[in-house]
């Protein structure tokens, strides 16, 4: 067996969409970054690499290479599932929480999970989404930013 753990931060900004999880949720704001800056599936990735120690998103997906732009995180998840199953992984469970003031997360975790299951290929019940806020403190309590935290095991 083996342990990843994933972190990722993005700062929230006006004029874009919020996806996060690979769902788009109505909101104000969306996350800042090269590609769509999903957060929580950023984090999921990081601890799937870690995982099999093929290294870091930025690694492979460097913000510097204009491919990315704009990248659907959901696609460099799914890049990266492949080659972890190519080095005979399978994936077990993953577990992540999510730290954010605003939205409310509540509502969306179940849409969540599915979309992350139907990445990842794995039935819903190995998928958990948490969501918590920093109790207005920092910059992330500030409503500043998002971030992610996502541990997964690999067999
Ligand atoms: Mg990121």
């Amino acid at each position: 067996m083996r342990i990843g753990f994933g972190y990722d931060v993005h700062r929230l900004v006006e004029g874009r969409p919020l996806i996060l999880g690979g769902i788009h949720i109505p909101f104000e704001k969306g996350l800042l970054g090269h590609s769509d800056a999903d957060v929580l599936l950023h984090a999921v990735t990081d601890a799937l690499l870690g995982a099999s120690a093929l290294g870091d998103i930025g690694a492979l997906f460097p913000d510097t290479d204009p491919v990315w732009k704009g990248a659907d995180s959901a696609d460099l998840l799914r890049e990266v599932v492949r080659r972890v199953s190519e080095q005979g992984f399978t994936l077990a469970n993953v577990d992540a929480t999510v730290v954010a003031e605003r939205p409310k997360l509540r509502d969306h975790v179940a849409a969540i999970r599915e979309r992350m299951a139907g990445i990842l290929g794995v039935e819903v019940s190995a998928v958990s989404v948490k969501a918590t806020t920093n109790e207005q403190m920092d910059a992330l309590g500030a409503g500043h930013g998002m971030a992610a935290y996502a541990v997964c095991l690999l067999t």
